[in-house]
């Protein structure tokens, strides 16, 4: 148990609205009926949601609600108080200091949740899917930090050691009896739960490509003739003045980037420079950039202006995106002379739409969601995190050298020392083999409060 008693704000300053203050440790109780004054008493009763007065020393500072989480029952395992408050800075700050004069201290970034896996109430894996969660911009990227803080990661590891456990102990069966030639009989029974345990590691570890492109989301660029709207476009889609908009072709000469969120999926929109050839260097490098956008991007939103006839630069865009998801944006429909200019080759869908209007948003949104391939995670489970994926990889090798010396018949003992690293792989991402220098990087990355 660790002595001392930890103070934090749990909510940002300066956000206004309610303010947490968050005490943890064995002196939680006795500081926070200093600090905050009810009856019945702070403490008294666990789980019930005291509203009283907010004290520094004699001087009463605000009302607010607090409640008491009785040890082993609360996200630390210690004894926790948390006190509601108004979220104004000159509060929240005085209940600090009030508490650190009663002798807490300030709690270290993501200290909560250190406690709370050094305590045994999560394990590793799980104290790393708070970050996960706080960070998550989509709801199919917080539908994987709640996965992990549900455990589903933590239980296909825990399964994924047993099996690798038990073939240690058939291994050491046969060493403990060695004029009885029990290796062969070993060999047999383990290496298919061996190739068990490395498909399996190997399809986690192929999660993480997706779970990655689900974090940095999605990247869709606009692509279009200079004045097609793709500004406009891009605003309407947003829903804010992010590009400039104007009638003088070229305006846009830098690649400008937005935010969104489509079905759940988070969006990065960018609107690249006009396509089209031109001697002023500015935008031939802006033209340029454009290209590269289009070939890094996932789907390229090709937009014209609908009352344009096909051109050779039209050609161009078609050649642009070959092979690669697109949608046709027939911009600018409501304006008279509008058509479907485009040739009957082209395969990709077509979505008629007035950027200036707002109107055919939805259609594009659908038709670009439907080009767009999210990928799959087995079992509901996906790896997030970097250093999980490593300590799979590490895993898999492991395995997959001691069943290829199964194949050359090599000796029990040597098969065991593979495992045993293997093993201690899958016990890392728990948090039961690491060092104090992995949890100290770990818990760097959480704010302060959590
Ligand atoms: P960009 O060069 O492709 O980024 O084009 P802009 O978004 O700057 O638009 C060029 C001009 O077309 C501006 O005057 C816009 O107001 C106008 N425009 C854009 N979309 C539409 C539309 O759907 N209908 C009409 N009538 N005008 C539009």
């Amino acid at each position: 148990m660790i002595a001392e008693t930890i103070i934090a704000i749990a909510t940002p300053r300066g956000e206004g609205g309610l303010g947490i203050v968050r005490l943890s440790g064995q002196g939680a109780v006795n500081i926070g009926r200093e600090l905050f004054f009810s009856r019945p008493p702070l403490g008294s009763k666990p789980r019930y949601i005291h509203y009283g007065t907010l004290m520094d020393g004699k001087r009463e500072l605000d009302q607010g609600l607090a409640w008491f989480l009785k040890s082993p029952r609360s996200f630390t395992g210690e004894d926790t108080v948390e006190i509601s408050a108004h979220g104004s800075n000159a509060v929240l700050e005085s209940v600090l200091h009030g508490a650190i004069a009663q002798g807490a201290v300030l709690a270290a970034p993501g200290e909560f949740t250190r406690r709370a896996f050094l305590n045994g109430r999560l394990d590793l894996a799980q104290a790393e899917a708070v970050v996960e969660i706080i960070r998550a911009g989509s709801r199919s990227t917080l539908a994987d930090a709640y996965s992990l803080a549900c455990g589903q990661l933590s239980a296909l590891v825990d399964e994924l050691k047993q099996i690798l456990l038990s073939c240690i102990s058939n291994l050491e069966l046969g060493l403990d009896f060695p004029e009885e030639d029990n290796d062969e009989a070993g060999y047999n029974m383990i290496k298919p739960l061996l190739q068990q345990v490395l498909r399996k590691g190997e399809s986690l570890i192929e999660t993480f490509e997706g779970a990655r492109r689900r974090q940095e989301g999605f990247a869709v660029c606009l692509l279009g003739r200079p004045n097609a709207g793709k500004s406009t476009l891009l605003n309407c889609l947003l829903g804010e003045d992010r590009a400039i908009v104007s009638n003088q072709p070229g305006t846009t000469r830098d690649v400008i980037e937005g935010r969104t969120l489509w079905c759940g999926e988070s969006i990065r929109l960018i609107d690249t420079a006009g396509f089209h050839d031109t001697a002023h260097s500015v935008e031939r490098m802006g033209v340029e950039r454009a290209r590269r956008t289009v070939a890094e991007a996932d789907l390229a939103l090709v937009v014209i202006d609908s009352c344009d006839a096909w051109s050779t630069a039209h050609a161009e865009m078609l050649a642009m995106v070959d092979g690669k998801p697109a949608v046709w944006v027939l911009n600018k429909s409501d304006l008279e002379g509008s058509a479907d200019n485009l040739p009957q080759a082209i395969q990709a869908p077509k979505v008629r739409v007035s950027a200036l209007l707002g109107e055919g948003m939805v259609e594009l949104r659908n038709a670009a969601m439907g080009q767009l391939s999210s990928p799959r995670r087995p079992e509901g489970v996906a790896i997030l995190r970097e250093r999980h994926h490593d300590c799979l990889q590490t895993m898999v090798n492991s395995v997959s050298a001691a069943i290829r010396m199964i194949a050359r018949h090599e000796l029990a003992e040597c098969i065991v020392v593979e495992l045993h690293s293997g093993i201690s792989s899958l016990a890392e991402i728990l948090g039961e083999e690491v060092d104090e220098q992995v949890l100290d990087r770990i818990f760097a990355e959480f704010c302060i409060g959590k």
